[in-house]
């Protein structure tokens, strides 16, 4: 039987697409198996948005382009979501991001949903609750879904291993910035956007001139796509649109489907790493890997010896589930 909230989800009701969210974000064991089976219900109509991450420094705009860019698109007819994921929120139960009030506009167009980060739990869960998330917004019929992530700490990656693209967001004086902007972040951009632009429209120039270069040495020459650096202006609207025409290019220059497969069973391996290392934490095993450990430590066994003894069915008391 279909969970309840299926069908108001799919006919597009948010407050229903609302309560949705809250139920992947509870931690109860009753809710958690009634999340499972509403994502099951609604996963063959989910997965036809884009999804776009955005990152970049607290201050560098980002809720600002993103009201801007959302607004853009709600206003051309795309109805668009806008998610957050901010590890703060996960270590402290506050958030550096703070609440829907960032966009005021966005906030009550009628095509437009906004969810600030879900707070608590380790980043790993808001990892996941923020995928399911995304499939929740995509059966409501949204077909644009923003995730933003505060740049700083592990986050980035995850966004960029859960979308489609990823956008870095920088400041004009990126020349400076560019020592900052940490290589591997560098790397999981598919579009860098110099923003504020507005602001000194020549150093703004040079900032994208400088990020174009450093964009084509990370990049192999036969990938389908070069990431590309822009310039925009949350503030004043310049160069909004050419931001999305740069998406609408990045996706029909990417097989966009064979990505999020590939994001798909990367997901599921570390699921099931997280799951076999509970495991191996929990009861019995608890107390053969405490000893297989200090035997490693003690030299009397080789580490790659110590794992065979505890993945041996022999040696194991219980099956493994
Ligand atoms: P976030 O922390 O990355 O989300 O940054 P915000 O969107 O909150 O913006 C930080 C500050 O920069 C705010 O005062 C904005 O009004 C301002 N700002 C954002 N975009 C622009 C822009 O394009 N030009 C100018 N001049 N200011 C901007």
């Amino acid at each position: 039987m279909a969970h309840p909230l299926t069908a108001p989800l799919l006919s597009g009701q948010r407050r229903a697409l609302a309560r949705a969210i809250t139920l992947t974000e509870s931690t109860r064991t009753e809710h958690e198996a009634q999340a499972q089976q509403l994502l099951t219900d609604v996963l063959p109509h989910a997965g036809k948005s884009i999804r776009v991450g955005l990152t970049g420094v607290p201050g560098v705009g980002k809720s600002t382009l993103i009201e801007a860019l959302g607004l853009h698109l709600a206003d051309a007819g795309h109805r668009v979501a806008v998610l957050a994921v901010d590890p703060s929120s996960a270590r402290t139960g506050g958030s550096i991001m703070g609440d829907k009030t960032r966009m005021p506009r966005l906030t009550v167009h009628p095509h437009a949903f906004i969810r600030p980060s879900p707070s608590g739990g380790a980043l790993g869960g808001v990892a996941r609750r923020t995928r399911e998330a995304m499939t929740m917004c995509e059966a409501a019929g949204y077909d644009v879904v923003l995730v933003e992530t505060v740049g700083v700490g592990q986050s980035e990656t995850q966004v960029a291993a859960m979308t489609d693209l990823f956008v870095l967001l920088t400041l004009p004086n990126a020349g400076d910035e560019l020592q900052g902007i940490k290589r591997g972040i560098m790397e999981l951009a598919d579009l860098c956007v110099v923003n504020k632009a507005d602001a000194d429209s020549k150093a703004a120039t040079r900032a994208q001139t400088e990020l174009t270069a450093a964009l084509r040495l990370l990049t192999p020459h036969d990938a389908p796509w070069r990431p590309r650096a822009l310039q925009a202006s949350a503030l004043t609207g310049k160069g909004i649109p050419e931001l999305w025409t740069a998406v609408e290019a990045y996706r029909k220059a990417v097989d966009v489907r064979q990505k999020r497969q590939g994001q798909t069973a990367l997901w599921f391996d570390e699921l099931l790493r997280e799951a076999a290392w509970r495991v191996f934490q929990a009861g019995t095993d608890s107390e053969r890997l405490r000893r297989l450990r200090a035997e490693v430590l003690g030299g009397a066994l080789t580490p790659v010896q110590a794992v065979h003894r505890l993945l041996s069915p022999t040696e194991r008391k219980e099956p493994l589930p």
